[in-house]
């Protein structure tokens, strides 16, 4: 393996968050990296060893930044996946491998990918427009309530709206999209699944995942899942026949919805590593950014387990703060046992905004859900 300590490079497109934690193993193993973003104020900058500004979805920018590198991987899935392509062509190797990017980056291929391959998934119907979807609504052949999907450049929320009135239906996007049926949720469950060149494949415990109402943003996960061994069970071996199916590099972050009727059935997965998978940096034998880099570099994958139970917090933007980021009351919560705070080194707050998360561990799961809660309460992510 020629990678430590040595020129061989791995390249990371996006340089956020999830690209800075993946620079944590990098460092420690002596790995160069080079990363592009197109903020010059991006956190990978602190981290990486070659930076680099420039637009992720421009082909020339992403050839030019790819024929440097060894090894490119992403961090994010809006990236230019014809360019992936024509780098893998030319002897780069690409991880997650551009043909699975490309369905997973198009929500509605995503959706027709689970139905060829008998993956259970809520019923949707495509839509080459929002004016199609309003005919469709129009002579009776959607219903509301129904939850409208847009088909790319969805992150976080933003390209998922719950339909519940013509009014409604009026303030989304146009463009391409779905009507998915409003499934009667019962727990948000997810699954990582790290897959190597080898075929080698592990999971990492089920995890739950507690909603913000209002902002539809992960508020807390909770490794392991407060769901039964059946379920668990029932969990893990769709998520591993959904990375089969993908044949991913890397790692597969498997959402799954557990209805009240109990079924499990696919949300949407994300080929990088994930938001539901951050507890496993200190609950983890193997982190999820960790198990990543030895993925795609084909080398043993590392213990999946958890050493504790992990819950994490997003810290995100307080309402009504916009500008230059002040954590309020942070030596408070390092004052708690088993907390550990992670900033990702943005320098604007805005409301909602993912700025850091808090990862509370503790042999006991309920007690790292009480304190999470105390977290959220005393720390407060304003601009000063
Ligand atoms: P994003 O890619 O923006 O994260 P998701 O498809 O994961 O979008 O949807 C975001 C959230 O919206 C989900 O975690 C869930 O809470 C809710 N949601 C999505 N699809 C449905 C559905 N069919 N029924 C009910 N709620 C849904």
């Amino acid at each position: 393996m020629r990678f430590f300590s040595s020129k061989q490079t791995i390249g990371i497109l996006g340089g956020g968050q999830l690209g800075k934690m993946l620079l944590s193993t990098t460092r420690q193993w002596d790995i160069k990296t080079n990363v592009m973003d197109p903020s010059a104020e991006s956190p990978c900058k602190v981290a990486c060893n070659h930076f680099v500004q420039g637009d992720l979805m421009d082909y020339d920018a992403v050839m030019s930044f790819g024929k440097d590198v060894d090894i490119l991987t992403i961090e994010i899935e809006n990236v230019n996946s014809d360019a992936l392509k024509d780098l893998e062509k030319q002897g780069v190797k690409v991880y997650p491998q551009p043909c699975s990017l490309k369905i997973i980056q198009n929500k509605c291929r995503q959706k027709e990918f689970y139905i060829e391959n008998d993956i259970p998934t809520a019923s949707f119907e495509i839509f080459e427009s929002k004016e199609d979807l309003k005919d469709a609504v129009a002579r009776g052949f959607i219903s509301f309530p129904f939850v409208w999907k847009s088909e790319s450049m969805g992150y976080d929320g933003y390209g998922v709206k719950i339909i519940r009135s013509n009014q409604d239906l009026e303030n989304v996007n146009k463009g391409a999209c779905m009507a998915e049926d409003l499934v009667n949720i019962d727990k948000e469950l997810g699954i990582i699944i790290c897959r190597s060149p080898k075929g080698e494949t592990l999971s990492y415990p089920c995890v739950e995942m507690e909603f913000h109402p209002e902002a539809n943003q992960v508020e807390y996960v909770l490794s392991p899942a407060r769901i039964s061994k059946a379920e668990a069970k029932k969990a893990k071996d769709l998520a591993f026949k959904v990375s089969k199916a993908f044949k991913h590099v890397g790692l597969l972050a498997v959402e799954l919805f557990l209805t009240k009727e109990g079924e499990i059935w696919v949300n949407e997965v994300a080929p990088r590593p994930h938001n539901s998978g951050h507890y496993s940096i200190e609950a983890a034998y193997t982190s999820q950014f960790e198990q990543h880099i030895r993925a795609i570099l084909d080398l043993p994958l590392g213990n999946t387990g958890n050493k504790v139970a992990g819950v994490m917090v997003n810290l995100v933007g307080k309402e009504g703060f916009f500008g230059p980021v002040y954590y309020k009351n942070i030596e408070h919560i390092l004052a708690i046992e088993g907390v550990k705070p992670h900033i990702y080194g943005k320098k604007e707050t805005r409301p909602f905004r993912k700025m850091g998360h808090v990862t509370i561990v503790n042999k006991d799961l309920n007690v790292a859900r009480k304190i999470a809660e105390q977290v959220k309460e005393t720390i407060e992510v304003i601009s000063k």
